[in-house]
This record gives C-alpha cells, structure tokens and sequence, in this order.
C-alpha cells in the first residue's frame, strides 16, 4: 500500500521508494515529536532574541500553536554577521581548513542526518504539512544526497590555467565570497535549507541563514547536528524571524557578501534593491513560476495525465516549478479532462501522518485563505470548475484537489502563481500557437511537453524560455543537474556543478617568469 502510495505520489521516485522504502523500512511516525530547539543559533550557541520575542509555530493540520520560537530581529542578524565574519577572518580554523577535511563535515552532517531521519520528517511534517511518507522517503534523502553530493565537490572544485599573451603564468583560484546571507522558505523547509548550505560549505563560506517564519523548527534541529559533528562557532550561524525584520537586515546588511533567496518574486525584487542600495552584495534568486505542461495528441495518455497531476498536486502544489498551466491539444482535450478528474477524485487528502495519505495541509491560514481567493476568481472570471473547489476538512488547512478546465490565458488562475492544489487546463491548436502562449508570461522556471515524436519534442523542448524542460517527465531532480529560472523567475542556478559558481569568486593571478637570460 504504501509503496503504491509514494510511487503516485512521486513517480519520478518510484524507483527510490520501491528499492530503498519499503513499507517495513518506514518506521511508524509519531505524530507528537518533542521539540528540543526553539532559539537562534549564533556562534554554534543558542540564543534569545537580544528583544526576548518569540512567535508561535502552527501545525497547519489542525491550527494549533507547536510551540515559541525565538524572532530574531535586526540586532540579532548583525550578531550573526559579526560571527560569520569573524569565522572566515584570514587564518581562521574555517580559512585554514583543508577542503577535503570540509567535504567530510559535510558528510558527517549528512550522516547525523540520515540516524536522526526519522524524528526531523516528524517535525517537517508537523510544522509544514506535508505527508509523512513524503518527508521521511522523498525530502530527507534528498537532502542526504545534496550534502554528500557537495561534501564531494569541496576539493574538486578546480580553477585554470590560462595561456595568456607575454612571459607570463597565468591562472585562476576559486575563492569563497565570504559571508552569505540565505533566506529561504516554507514549501521544502529541510531540502531548502540543505539546497543553500552545501554548496556554500563546501567552497569555504560562512552562512547566516534565515529560516521562514512557518516552519523554523527542523532547521533549527539541524543546526544542533551542525555543531555536534564539529563546524567551527560561527561557520554557520541560523536565525527564525520575520521577513521584513531579520530578512530585510540581511538583505541590507554592509558586511553580507553575498544573498541567496528562494520565494515570492515579491519579495525577489526587494532583495534585489536592497543589494544595490546597500553594497551591491551578490545576488542569486529563485523565485516563481507559471511553469507550462504541454500535451501533445500522441502523448502516452495514461502516463501524461498522472503526471500532469503530480505536476499540479504534488506537496499540496506549493512547489515552484509546479506544472500550473496544463495545455493539451484539443483533439484529445476531452479525454485527458475527464480522465484527470477521475484521478484528482481518488486523491488521498488528509492526515499527514497517515501514511497512505498524497496530500497534506497547506502551510498556513494565509496561504488557504490566498488559494481559495484564487479559486473564487477562476469561477468568477469564467473558467470551469470540474472538481474540488473548496476545503477539504472543517479544521486545518485542507483544500480539495481542484482542476479547473476551459481556461483562458488572461485569467488570474492562468497569470499568477496559485501555490496550491489547483490545475489549470488550456487547450490549444497548433504546436506553434502554444509554443508562443507558453512563453507568454514573466516566469520561466520550468516547462514540459509530452509526446511520442522526439522531432517535436526536440523543438517544443528548444523553444520554450525556462531555465528547466521536462520531456515525458515531470519534478525530476538530480542534484547533479542545475535548477533556476529564466526572466523573473530567477537570477543564477542552483545544485550541479554551476551551483557552485554562485558561491565563488574567481581570483586571477599572473605570474612573471624570468626568461633564461635575462
Ligand atoms: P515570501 O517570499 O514572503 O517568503 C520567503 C522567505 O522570504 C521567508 O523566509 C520570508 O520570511 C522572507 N521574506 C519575506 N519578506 C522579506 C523581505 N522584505 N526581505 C527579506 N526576506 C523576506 O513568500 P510567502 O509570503 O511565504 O509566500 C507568498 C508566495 O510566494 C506563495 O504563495 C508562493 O507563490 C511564493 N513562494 C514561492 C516559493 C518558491 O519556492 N519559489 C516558496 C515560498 C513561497
Ligand atoms: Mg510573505
């Protein structure tokens, strides 16, 4: 049963779940787990907020508060940099390490990590919502893999020797930026923090992290593992706020070399000014998506309308690159709605920590209420509704899978982010037409296309503006393969080698050499 789960629910894992998750080798979750770490982490000590604030963490399942973690605050955010500074300060223990001795903190991270797996999927899936079974077989390991994946970059990461004009030996050193902010957010709070960290640590960076205000909590256990597998104080230092608080004293801060972000392209354009306001820090972003999913007629009907639907559903649809404009070719138009209905009804919403459950709770009250306004528009603008429409439970925050059909391009469901479970369904004509209707948006995170025909997927696949296609595939991904938008969904790529280029200066250093006689 729950094999079959995990494979609906994440086919592109199947074969991950079926090898290595097997229903017997997920322990039985407990639903309540202790909360051991609610202060900020600065200088590998825990901390109050220097104001003694705390704010409370919810269990979007049924709204009630976890607990209090402490809301850093600007004061907070320059005590972490003055320690992140002063633990990449030259001839530092940090500084002096040797990579390869840095790859292996990583692993051990890694390794605390994977013995305490179980007890951190019961905190993501207590403080997110999101299914047990996803966040102890799909989530965890994933961060296991980023970890080990950049442990092993750490002494490869290698410059070049150039042959420059003259007498002269000339070649480049990757050097680390030096302190960098992180701001990340709620939708993947484990894998989010992991996606950040390791590409920074293995190319000798210091961090302060700012974890989203919805879900601190296993980020925060995590920076315990940090300091039990022997980072130096101040390497990484990790704060719970606010946004425009702690995120925004980031974001300006003089002495923050460089700001990685990922969420709203709201906020993205404000970290962006705010670089440029201050001391024109490094800026990468990972932001938004209206990500397109093409289907053609010749497509594998089955298998496109399950992907569609993870595409739409998956992680309760609070997932970037979600596949939130489904077009599909009229002649099979009827056919793939009707069938995506049925599937979208069998959708298994409830308890997360059940574990034959697909979809949990949205992250919060604000994000429910956001999506059902959406829903409300889609039915007001005309779009058809086909299924759901509404909330799936009368306490948390359920929705019903939602498939909306008949829509049309200038809709708000069509233009703007919905970040929950709602799938949109455009038809179209001709390949040339939704090619052009694709593209016809800010974003350009991700796209796919379905079809037989490796001619049109090959062209379809060059022609779209996103920083990732998906042929025949949806959600797939490698950490070995870079992931970042195009246009306004992104500045920069993360994972893969060209993750590391966003965490690197590049230091050219030329050298005379004395010629034989002179
Ligand atoms: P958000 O962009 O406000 O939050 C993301 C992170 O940025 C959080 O840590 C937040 O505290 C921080 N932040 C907020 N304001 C800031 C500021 N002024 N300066 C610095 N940091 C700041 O996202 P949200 O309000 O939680 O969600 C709103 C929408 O954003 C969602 O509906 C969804 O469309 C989108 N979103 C996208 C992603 C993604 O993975 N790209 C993730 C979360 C949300
Ligand atoms: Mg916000």
């Amino acid at each position: 049963m729950l094999r079959s789960v995990l494979t609906r629910a994440v086919p592109q894992f199947s074969r991950l779940s079926v090898s290595r998750f097997s229903a017997a080798a997920i322990p039985a979750p407990n639903p309540q787990p202790e909360v051991h770490y609610n202060k900020l982490f600065i200088n590998n000590e825990w901390q109050d907020a220097v104001s003694k604030k705390t704010f409370p963490t919810i269990n979007p399942s049924t709204g009630a508060v976890i607990y209090e973690v402490a809301e850093g605050d600007k004061v907070d955010v320059d005590k972490a940099v003055k320690a992140a500074k002063d633990a990449f300060r030259l001839g530092s223990p940090w500084r002096r390490m040797d990579a390869s001795q840095r790859g292996m903190l990583l692993h051990r991270l890694a390794d605390a990590i994977e013995r305490d797996a179980a007890y951190l999927a019961e905190l993501e899936t207590l403080d997110n919502g999101m299914p047990y079974a996803v966040a102890y077989a799909v989530a965890v390991p994933m961060v296991l893999k980023t970890l080990r994946y950049y442990a092993g970059w750490a002494d490869k990461w290698e410059g070049k020797t150039i042959p420059i004009d003259g007498d002269f030996f000339c070649y480049t050193r990757h050097e680390p930026i030096g302190v960098c902010g992180q701001i990340i957010p709620w939708n993947f709070p484990l894998l989010m923090q992991a996606w950040k960290l390791s590409p920074a640590l293995a190319t000798g960076n210091t961090v302060v992290m700012k974890v989203a205000e919805q879900t601190p909590l296993s980020a925060l256990y995590v920076a315990n593992l940090i300091k039990e597998v022997g980072f130096p104080p101040g390497v990484v230092n990790i704060i719970s706020g606010m946004g425009p608080t702690a995120g925004a004293a980031i974001s300006s801060h003089m002495d923050i070399d460089k700001v990685a972000f990922t969420g709203s392209t709201e906020v993205g354009h404000l970290i962006q000014k705010a670089s440029g306001a201050s001391n024109l820090k490094k800026v990468t972003l990972e932001l938004g998506g209206k990500s397109p999913n093409i289907i053609l007629p010749d497509a594998n009907m089955e298998d496109a309308v399950d992907q569609a639907h993870q595409a739409s559903f998956f992680n309760q649809g609070q997932v970037c690159c979600a596949g939130s404009r489904t077009f599909v070719q009229e002649s099979i138009y009827n056919e793939f709605v009707e069938r995506s209905v049925e599937r979208a009804k069998k959708r298994v919403v409830g308890d997360p920590f059940n574990l034959s459950t697909e979809q949990g709770a949205q992250v919060d009250d604000e994000q429910f209420k956001k999506i059902l306004g959406y829903i409300s528009s889609g039915k007001k603008e005309g779009a058809k509704l086909m299924c759901g429409g509404g909330a799936a439970s009368d306490r948390g925050y359920f929705i019903q899978p939602t498939i909306f059909g008949d829509v049309q391009d200038g809709m708000t469901i069509a233009c703007e982010e919905i970040f929950g479970p709602v799938m949109q369904v455009l038809k179209f004509k001709s390949i040339e037409e939704v090619i052009e209707r694709a593209n016809d948006t800010q974003y350009g995170l991700a796209a796919a296309v379905f079809t037989t025909d490796i001619n049109k997927a090959q062209y379809i696949s060059n022609s779209l503006r996103a920083g990732t296609v998906w042929i025949n595939c949806y959600n797939v991904f490698g950490v070995q393969a870079p992931f970042g938008g195009y246009k306004a969904s992104g500045i920069g790529r993360e994972m893969g080698e060209y993750g590391l280029e966003g965490y690197t200066e590049v230091k050219t250093v030329t050298v005379k050499i004395p010629q034989k006689n002179s």
